[in-house]
Order: C-alpha cells, then structure tokens, then sequence
C-alpha cells in the first residue's frame, strides 16, 4: 500500500531532515537540509556532520534525531558502514539475525537490533548481506515496502557469469514495492573505516529512481565520497562488474613484457651459460640469477619503449598511404596505440630493475675473484699497469647515456602520472610524451650502440652462430629511427601534416596550409 501511494506520488521516500516518522509536509521539504546538501569543498567533507555544525563554523547543539538509515547485515561492511554514517552525523539503525552477539562490534551510538525493528523507521536501508541470503530477508518485505534499498553487494566472478540478471535487479525483483538503488559496491569495508581521504572515493550509483539516486547521492556527499550517476539499474551489472577487473589494461602489456623477457632470458641463457658449457666445459650456471637477468632487463626494456613509438610510425604511414586521416586504424592498431601508456611504464619498470642490478654486479663473489685473478695474471705477467684507454671512454660514455635515457624514462613516467598529466596542457604532455620520449629512445640507442661497440663484428661473439643480444634488440628501433627521420623529410612532414588537419587526397574536405598555394585551385566541399 504504501508502495502504491508512493508510485502515485511519482516520487521516491527521501531522508527526513528530523529523523524518521514525522509529517508528510516535512518530509517532502527536507531535501534541502540533508547532511552534505551544502557541502561543496570535496576535501572537507565532513566526519561531523554539518548538522553538528553551526553557520559560524562553531559546534551545534546535537540535533535530538540525526537522519535514521537502516543497515540489514552484522558482517565487515557493515561495521565499516556503520562507523562512517555515525562519523557523518547520522543515525543508525542496524538488524541482525543475532543482535546480541554482534552488538559489541559496533560503535556505541549505533544501535544493533533484531531485523524487523531496524527497518521500520529509517527510510533508507542499506542491504550488507550476499545475494544468496536475499530471499532469507522476504519476510520483511511489508516493513521494507515503499522504503529506499541500497544494494551494495558484489558478486563473485562465477556468479557474475551465472546470472544475467544483476544482484541489484534481482533484488529489486524480490522487492517490487521498494526503490532499489545500487551504490557503494565499488567501495571497500578498508576504505569506508579508513574515510575517503586513504582509499576510492567515487561511489557509483545507479537507480531507476532519480529522486533516490539524488537522495543516496547527497548521503555520499555527507560521507565524504563523490557520487557518480551511472543511469538506470539496468547498469547495476556493468557496476558490479568493475571490482571484479584486475588491472584490464594491463593485461596485454605485462603479458608482452613478460613474453619478451622469457624469450631473452632463453636466448642469453644459450650463449652466456649453455654455450661456454658445452663448448668449453666451463661452468657459468651461477650467472642464471643475476648476470644473464641484467643482460636481459635492458633487452626488455628497450624493446618495449620501440614498441611505445611503433604504432604511431605505423599510424603515421597508414595515413600517409591513404591520404585521409577520418578512417579507422585496424582493431590491432588501435589497441596498441591505447596501451601505449602502460608499455612505456613498464619499459620503465624493466630500465629501473636493470640500473639496480648493475649497481649489484661489484658486489658479487665472482667479481671479486674475477678481479683478484686478473690481478695475479698482471703481476704475473708482469704488467704494472693495465689501462685501454678506448675502453675506459666506451665505459664512461655508455654509463652516462645510461643514466640520461634512464632520467629522461623517469620523467615520462611521472607525467604520465594522471594528477601531473592534469597539470600539463595538450602541448606540454604531447611534448614530453612524444618529443622527449623519442629522445629517450635515441639516448637509449647510444646507450645500447656504445654497450656492444665493435662485438658485432668480431666472430668470437657469435655463440653458437647467435649474434649478440644487443643486435637484435637494435632492430626495431633502427627501423621507427629510421622512419621518423623519413616522415621529417619536407615532402612526407608535409603531406602528413596535411591530412593531420583535415585534407583528404581524394575526399570531399580540403584544407590549405598558409603559405600552400599549390593547393589553392583544390575545392573545399564543406
Ligand atoms: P559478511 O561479513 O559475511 O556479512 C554478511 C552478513 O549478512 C552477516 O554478518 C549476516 O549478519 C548477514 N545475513 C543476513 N541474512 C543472512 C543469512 N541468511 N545467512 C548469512 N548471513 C546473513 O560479508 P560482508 O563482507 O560484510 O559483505 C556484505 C555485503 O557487502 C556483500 O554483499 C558484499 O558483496 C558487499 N560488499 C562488501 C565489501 C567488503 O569490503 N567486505 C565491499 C563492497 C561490498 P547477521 O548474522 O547479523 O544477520
């Protein structure tokens, strides 16, 4: 019935600014005073309610009924719930099976009682059990009709396959007289004690209702949390599915990360530890934990910042080749320009592990042997002084091109950070990322060219007929070097320039460059 004259009305039971159970007349004029309506400045919202508050800043007398919310559930994210809506000046009310056992988890000002007497007030309840015990709460369903449910369960991955239909809905559909709304699930029990200062602060919420979805919104607020619409319940599936997500971006990159570094540690394995075993019986199977890892790292490291700067050569002669740049990349290629982002970060990731181990490799036993046994070999050949003076300057010009492609990766990475990618306009962002990014490829390059010197030439190198890692890894970015350096030649820079603003080579919209009178007779369709 009371479900009934709800619907009637068109709209939903909003929180009352005087607690539960007073007249109609203020119940509809209470939007205004709900905790966290005048809330503005996100970092102070409030642990004490602005209700506590005075105009003046100074502390209210405490309202005798602070707005009652209901909480069905005596598990973890209930009590993580409970200590936030009270920290916001709410009052609460929560229904357990067993109120006795539980009551002493939860602060003193909630009230723990049995289920049926913590839903008859509050207009608002927040449902904090799993989907499977939803049908145990059935026979409330007269006390709960016309109130507002939130939903804030999470289902697991296989029951999120198994049902098409969402917790939230499901619930909803076992409750036709209540408005459900589904919030809070994106939020975790940690987070909710820990106060949305240390954890997510979005709360997504979604209702078929928009004046429950407003009043749930403004209690986020309250609570310090920053709501997000996400439309009807009908996206409560697409909700409950985000916690599930672990890391869906970063799936490709750091499988291909890891790809790389299994195919280079193999390789280096074979040459540095497998060849010298067979072929000389020597053996140098100490080398697997951290030399032949170092010779690896960089390897991967390389390789994946190319394979940042690839696709846009890529993109650049697929435009270049169909003289428009209004048709789409193949699928391949799009998502490879969109992981961009996290393949730079983990070349990063693989350069910072490779600097690590360097500064290990003096610290090694067998250094230290190698130099004593060095050492002994001199005075017993009777050479005061070892010095190649070629090598010396290989060594410090290699280091330092090291350590400047490695400062220059650091400083992509941390503007791709997104607080500091927000402080940075569209040029600046695309001139570090790109600009200086390349830079960092060419340092590396040296870097690389100036670690293998004349060895690609001498024949000793080869093991097993294999050529020295560092050749292969100088290929791809050889070639996106190469390929950048074709793309500035004045023909192609400005033919891709072009259609980069707009011009088609056989479509309807042409533009011309100041300056480009060669296009001029060329009509414009727009
Ligand atoms: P929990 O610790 O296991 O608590 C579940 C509660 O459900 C129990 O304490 C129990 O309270 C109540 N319940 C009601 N009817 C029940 C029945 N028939 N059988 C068993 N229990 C029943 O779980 P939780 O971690 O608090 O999670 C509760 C809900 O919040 C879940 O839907 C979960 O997906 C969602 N959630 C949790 C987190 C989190 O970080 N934990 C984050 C987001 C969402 P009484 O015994 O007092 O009745």
């Amino acid at each position: 019935m009371a479900a009934e004259a709800h619907r009637q009305q068109g709209s939903c039971p909003t929180i009352p600014s005087e607690g539960c159970g007073k007249s109609p007349e203020k119940k509809g004029s209470a939007a205004d005073s709900r905790p966290g309506t005048a809330m503005s400045g996100e970092m102070d919202k409030p642990l004490i309610s602005r209700r506590l508050v005075d105009s003046d800043g100074s502390l209210a007398e405490v309202p005798k009924e602070a707005p009652k919310v209901g909480i069905l559930g005596s598990g973890d994210f209930a009590r993580s719930l409970a200590t936030r809506l009270v920290g916001s000046g709410f009052s609460v009310v929560v229904g357990s099976r067993n109120p006795k056992r539980t009551a002493g988890l939860f602060p003193s000002l909630a009230q723990v009682t049995f289920q049926e007497e913590a839903v008859s007030s509050p207009e608002v309840i927040f449902v904090a059990v799993f989907r499977e015990h939803y049908s145990s709460l059935c026979s409330l369903a007269d006390q709960l009709a016309g109130k507002i449910l939130v939903d804030v369960s999470n289902p697991t991955e296989k029951e999120h396959l198994q049902h098409r239909q969402s917790n939230a809905e499901y619930l909803a559909s076992l409750f036709p007289a209540c408005t459900v709304v589904k919030a809070f699930n994106v939020i975790s029990a940690w987070a909710l004690q820990a106060g949305p200062r240390d954890g997510n602060r979005q709360v997504l919420i979604c209702s078929d209702q928009p004046e429950a979805k407003r009043t749930i919104s403004e209690m986020a607020r309250a609570m310090g949390f920053t709501p997000l619409d996400m439309g009807s319940l009908a996206s409560a599936r697409e909700v409950e599915a985000i916690p599930l997500r672990l890391l869906p971006s970063w799936k490709v990159p750091t499988l291909l990360a890891l790809g790389l570094f299994v195919c280079f540690y193999t390789y280096n394995f074979i040459r540095d530890v497998l060849q010298p075993y067979i072929r000389k019986d020597e053996n140098k199977f100490y080398k697997m934990p951290l030399s032949v890892v170092n010779t690896t790292l960089p390897c991967v490291a390389y390789v994946l910042l190319s394979l940042v700067y690839l696709p846009g050569v890529l993109a650049a002669a697929l435009q270049l080749r169909r003289g428009t740049k209004y048709q789409r990349f193949p699928d391949w290629l799009d998502h490879w320009l969109q992981h961009r982002k996290q393949i730079g970060l983990l070349s990063f990731f693989f350069a910072m592990l490779h600097a690590l181990y360097s500064f290990c490799l003096p610290l090694r036993r067998s250094h230290r042997y190698d130099l004593v046994n060095l050492a002994v070999k001199q005075v017993l050949a009777n050479k005061s002084r070892l010095w190649a003076e070629e090598e010396v300057w290989r060594m410090e010009i290699y280091l330092s091109l090291g350590v400047l492609a490695l400062g220059m990766l650091s400083l992509l990475a941390v503007t791709s950070l997104p607080s500091i990618a927000n402080s940075l306009n569209w040029k600046e962002f695309s001139f570090v990322q790109s600009t200086l990014g390349f830079v960092a490829l060419i340092l590396s390059t040296m870097h690389t060219l100036t670690y293998g010197w004349t060895r690609a030439f001498e024949e000793n190198h080869y093991k097993f007929y294999l050529p020295p890692t560092f050749t292969l890894t100088l290929l791809l970015p050889c070639v996106i070097i190469l390929a950048k350096g074709l793309f500035l030649l004045p023909c192609l820079n400005r033919r891709l320039t072009k259609i980069r603003r707009g011009w088609e080579k056989d479509g309807a919209v042409k533009f011309m460059l100041p300056g480009d009178h060669t296009q001029g007779e060329k009509t414009s369709h727009v």
